[in-house]
């Protein structure tokens, strides 16, 4: 199957197998990584190597923490503003489609909240340019692809206030300053692993300064003291990101991958420009490189479209159920020549139409 799907999305084939052959004998041990219990060495032994692999690859630098937490994204809207935002602080936001939204109504239970810019008047099919923070807010939170929409932040904004960002669905596919976030957060489910648990980064200089007492569980600080392992941790989510973050590491680690992911993205926007068929409609600036969305011009060929790539074992490719239309998300796992399969899938549909 070529799986184009969104999230939980496509993992290599070599941590399918290993994770496989792990739920029936983990590290020969006659065990099943499913059964063993998470204060054994082996256990704690998968928590280390996943957290530093993140930091190896993310090149991050010893003032920033790797967190495994249970929980997906959502649960990060509310825990960051639970941990950084005390009633009478400002945190300011940008706005660019539904994820953005559902973080910026969990951060108001905490604080006050600045919408700074947002592209919903553009339908969301733009990154906003032009806009300034409020000098004490206490950070700024971006979201820097946005998933649904199929727009990314190409350029970090370069801000005097601590960034905070959803990078779940671009995490580990492009190479950036990580450094220069206060805090980091995905869910796993796309580019790192399966679903049921975030990886959040976080620099610990910040959070010292935090004076405020919030319930242990969601205290940052805890997660840090404790190595992620302040109760039971998600073991097998961080068992399949361990192994995933390994796959990365083999093939070159984020700067190799990011050239990959350029290819699949020109490959695909090209073909979508050229076919007379399918339409684009993000400001080219702003195109994700994870989530290419595209319309047919002609919305009546859509099921028929549908079935014609179905029978080609293109999988995955409709869009958000909000947003319509198609998308095929090409994360790290996604080879070349799926992509060329769709290509090939959208230039023999556009003859098939044509003759007709
Ligand atoms: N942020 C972004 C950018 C997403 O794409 C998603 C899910 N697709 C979420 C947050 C929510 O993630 P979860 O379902 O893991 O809570």
């Amino acid at each position: 199957m070529h799986n184009f799907n969104a999230g939980p999305s496509m993992l290599p084939e070599e941590v399918l197998r290993e994770a496989s052959a792990a739920i029936l004998n983990f590290n020969n041990s006659g065990l099943s990584v499913l059964e063993t219990a998470h204060r054994t060495r082996p256990i704690m032994d998968v928590m280390e190597e996943a957290r530093a692999l993140v930091k190896e690859l993310m090149l991050l630098d010893d003032d920033h923490e790797v967190l495994f937490l249970h929980g997906g994204a959502t649960t990060q809207f509310m825990q960051v503003p639970m941990n950084l935002l005390h009633k009478k602080d400002i945190a300011a936001y940008a706005d660019t489609g539904v994820w953005s939204s559902k973080a910026i109504r969990e951060a108001g239970y905490f604080g006050k909240v600045e919408v700074v810019c947002s592209s919903k008047d553009r339908s969301y099919r733009s990154i906003p340019k032009d806009f300034a923070l409020p000098n004490d807010a206490r950070y700024f939170h971006l979201t820097t692809n946005n998933t649904i929409y199929g727009t990314q932040w190409h350029q970090i904004p370069d801000v005097s206030v601590p960034l905070v960002a959803d990078m779940s669905s671009d995490i580990l596919s492009v190479q950036r300053n990580f450094n220069q976030f206060g805090l980091i957060y995905a869910g796993l489910q796309k580019n790192m692993g399966c679903a049921g648990a975030s990886v959040v980064i976080v620099n610990r200089k910040w959070l010292d300064k935090i004076p405020v007492k919030i319930s242990p569980i969601m205290d940052y600080r805890n997660h840090i003291r404790e190595h992620s392992m302040l109760n039971t941790p998600p073991v097998f989510a961080v068992y399949v990101s361990m192994l995933t973050l390994r796959w990365l590491k083999a093939k070159g680690g984020i700067s190799e991958i990011e050239k990959i992911n350029q290819q699949k993205s020109d490959m695909l926007y090209a073909e979508i420009d050229r076919n007379s068929l399918f339409v684009n409609r993000v400001d080219v600036t702003d195109r994700s490189r994870m989530n290419v969305i595209f319309e047919l011009t002609d919305e009546k060929l859509t099921s028929d479209f549908t079935q014609f790539t179905t029978e080609r074992r293109i999988y995955g490719i409709a869009g958000h159920r909000s947003a319509g239309g198609f998308r095929a998300s090409l994360y790290n796992a996604l080879p070349l020549s799926s992509v060329e399969v769709l290509i090939e899938a959208m230039q023999d549909y556009e003859k098939r139409v044509q003759a007709k």
